[in-house]
């Protein structure tokens, strides 16, 4: 254990916690429990490391102790989906919980709706093209989040069979492209987790200048976000995403609304 973060056998007493494998990375302790001061209502929220095989035992220690909810990560969003005791219409489509009610184990995902409200400053008309890169789990809620948006959608994923497989059971209508037309799109999204140092094949000379460019990650900014700056194309990174996923899923445990500025300035901090 750090000061950051517990092993599930070592979990304290607290209120909410992020629970994935690996967790010390995760900006979501800083953000969450920065609205929770705000509040004063003195709650904790805290990060847990748990492995993928030891989730079912984790909730059932966590609920004994009290939490009230939890936000789930890598690797742990489709089995967290099979161990809750009902599900909102989204995470049963998608297949993942990314938070956990104890009361009842009901299963929610806000990754979806949180990437959906990120695009709404963006304002993409219904008929706009739209690439997205990456066909894992991210993707996938980012994929359904656009096809109820009503955009024309291609896929491309180093493995094509994947997102082959991900547009067949999500039944959304999307075009898997292994060679995507750069020059088509009104937005690209960036749902690949190569690491900062992945250099995807986008043939930049060809995406236009009012492409707007949207990556998952934040943080240090990947190849996808400079190259696009190169370009000149306006660039968003995950870090909305982050706070508004966060933000909701708050609003689901202690139905209170949230400021997502006060989760921002903890995130960036
Ligand atoms: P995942 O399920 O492991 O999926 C990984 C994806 O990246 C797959 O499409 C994979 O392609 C692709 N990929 C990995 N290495 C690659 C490489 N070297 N070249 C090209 N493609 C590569 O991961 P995930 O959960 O979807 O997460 C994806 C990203 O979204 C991560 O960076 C994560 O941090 C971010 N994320 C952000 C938020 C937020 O709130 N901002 C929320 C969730 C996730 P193959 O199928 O070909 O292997």
């Amino acid at each position: 254990m750090t000061s950051d973060w517990f092993e599930w056998e070592a979990a304290p007493k607290a209120d909410f916690a992020v629970l994935g494998d690996p967790i010390g990375h995760s900006r979501s302790p800083k953000m969450h429990q920065a609205w929770l001061d705000a509040t004063n209502g003195g709650q904790r929220y805290v990060a847990i490391r748990v492995p993928l095989d030891a989730l079912e035992q984790a909730l059932d220690r966590l609920s004994d102790l009290g939490y009230i909810g939890v936000n789930l990560t890598l690797p742990l969003k489709g089995r967290a989906a099979e161990l809750s005791q009902s599900l909102d219409p989204i995470a049963a489509r998608l297949g993942a919980v990314n938070t956990l009610r104890f009361s009842d184990r009901y299963g929610l995902n806000t990754d979806a709706p949180g990437f959906a409200k990120t695009l709404q400053p963006l304002s993409l008309s219904p008929g706009a093209r739209v690439l997205l890169l990456g066909a894992g789990g991210a993707a996938r809620g980012v994929a359904y989040a656009l096809s109820e948006l009503g955009v024309r959608l291609d896929v491309w994923n180093r493995n094509l069979e994947r997102a082959e497989t991900m547009v067949a059971e999500l039944a959304i209508e999307a075009t898997v492209s292994a060679q995507p037309e750069w020059s088509a799109y009104g937005l690209i999204v960036n749902a690949t987790s190569g690491a900062t140092g992945v250099n995807l094949p986008i043939d930049w000379r060809q995406v236009q200048p009012t492409t707007i460019a949207y990556d998952l990650m934040y943080g240090a900014p990947t190849p996808f976000l400079v190259q696009a700056r190169e370009r000149g194309l306006q660039t968003v990174d995950g870090l909305d995403m982050l706070v508004e996923q966060g933000a909701l899923a708050m609003e689901f445990w202690t139905h209170r609304q949230v400021d997502r500025s006060v989760m921002l300035k903890a995130a960036l901090s």
